[in-house]
């Protein structure tokens, strides 16, 4: 018999590697303009019975790779069994807990938007359960609304941490009011300070989600500003960040095609991080894990870590209008993954002919190239 497993489409990630389990279906509020994921889906609820059997039919796919690692001679190893799935996966739940145990084994994501919706006492079953299946997982994250955590009590997150879960990821996308309003967020700063004390005082490790770019070339000054205030008010253990990209499926894409919107440039967008930095004070872990991400390599302790991260901006913005250039291009068609390979000649090469052939040799490339390469590359 075919071992399958419910699937949503997305996860963070830092979530590479985890087992993945559909604790509800899509998004309850779906409303926010540079989202796409859930659009056209309805939210709903699973039930502890439907989450268990996935969860049990996840076991006994980890069992049958046990049992094939018997039987090839790898003493129950998983990993090298493991690998061969991978090679070639009957289904999408194979091929998740395959790569799972490749990895490790060790992590679990619980699936969709906002599983904190549900009720607290049926999310904390399901977390004890997937533990009592798998003891071998240390750590089960998840992701949340601002709104939904900011209602929960801190009993209530307490119960949840001590069922095991470890981690909750958070999209604050932006601290600034206005923009959280026009982009219909459905959460104000306030709620997502309230939500991000009351998970890090539940002693649940919590990720913060930051949109570079969000505010456009209206809003980016106060963006920068106002999600360094109200991330200092929260002092998560993680901000992360990634930079705004677009499809024809968000409710943003017709925005920017009316006038409503006007993004910025990459240029423009790493000046706004510049303040973002410069402005964060608390006691963080900054990390910039998103191929979306100009300069990927901004990224550490805070606030130690704060003048080897602002040296990397600086490094760039000191570099010739060409070079400049050059590394844009680069870096949006996959050719640099840091600014240190600015300096390896073939890869410098590429780019120049990159740039030759898409201005059509007068090495001028306008922004909408540079958006369409970025959004191309992803
Ligand atoms: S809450 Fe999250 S998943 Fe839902 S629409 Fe907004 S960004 Fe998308």
């Amino acid at each position: 018999m075919m071992h399958s497993f419910e699937l949503g489409p997305i996860r963070p990630p830092s979530e590479a590697y985890s087992l993945l389990i559909r604790a509800t279906r899509n998004c309850p509020w779906n409303r926010c303009k540079f989202c796409h994921t859930y659009k056209g889906q309805q939210f709903q609820l699973r039930s502890v019975a439907e989450i268990k059997q996935d969860i049990q039919t996840a076991k006994a796919l980890h069992d049958r790779i046990k049992e094939l690692s018997w039987k090839s001679g790898y003493g129950g190893r998983l990993k090298e069994v493991a690998g061969m799935v991978l090679s070639n996966p009957p289904d999408d739940a194979s091929r998740n807990v395959a790569l799972w145990l490749y990895a490790g084994g060790e992590s679990a994501f619980l699936q969709d938007a906002n599983s904190l919706i549900m009720k607290n006492d049926e999310l904390a079953e399901v977390i004890r359960f997937l533990k009592e299946t798998f003891p071998g997982i240390n750590r089960i994250t998840s992701y949340a609304r601002s709104k939904t955590a900011a209602r929960k009590k801190l009993a209530e997150l307490k119960e949840l941490g001590e069922a095991g879960l470890s981690r909750l990821h958070i999209g604050l996308e932006s601290g600034y009011d206005p923009l959280l309003q026009y982009m219909d967020k459905g959460v104000t700063a306030a709620e997502h300070i309230k939500a991000g004390r009351n998970v890090v005082e539940s002693g649940i490790s919590l990720s913060e989600y930051v949109i570079l770019g969000l505010g456009g070339k209206k809003m980016w000054r106060e963006h920068a500003i106002e999600t360094a205030r109200v991330l200092n008010q929260i002092a998560p253990d993680f901000i992360r960040v990634r930079t705004l990209s677009i499809n024809q499926r968000m409710p943003l894409f017709n925005e920017i095609e009316n006038g409503n919107f006007i993004r910025a440039t990459d240029e423009e967008i790493l000046e706004e991080e510049r303040r973002l930095i410069e402005h964060l004070e608390c006691h963080s872990t900054y990390v910039s894990d998103h191929i979306t991400n100009l300069l990927q390599e901004i990224e550490g302790k805070l606030p130690a870590d704060k003048p080897k991260m602002l040296a990397s901006i600086d490094r760039f913005q000191a570099l010739p209008p060409e070079e400049k250039a050059n590394f844009i291009v680069g870096r949006r068609v996959g050719i640099y993954t840091e600014l240190d390979e600015l300096s390896d000649l073939r890869r410098h090469q590429l780019a120049e002919r990159f740039i030759n052939r898409l201005s059509q040799g007068t090495n001028e490339i306008d922004d909408q190239t540079i958006y369409t390469l970025m959004e191309g590359y992803i």
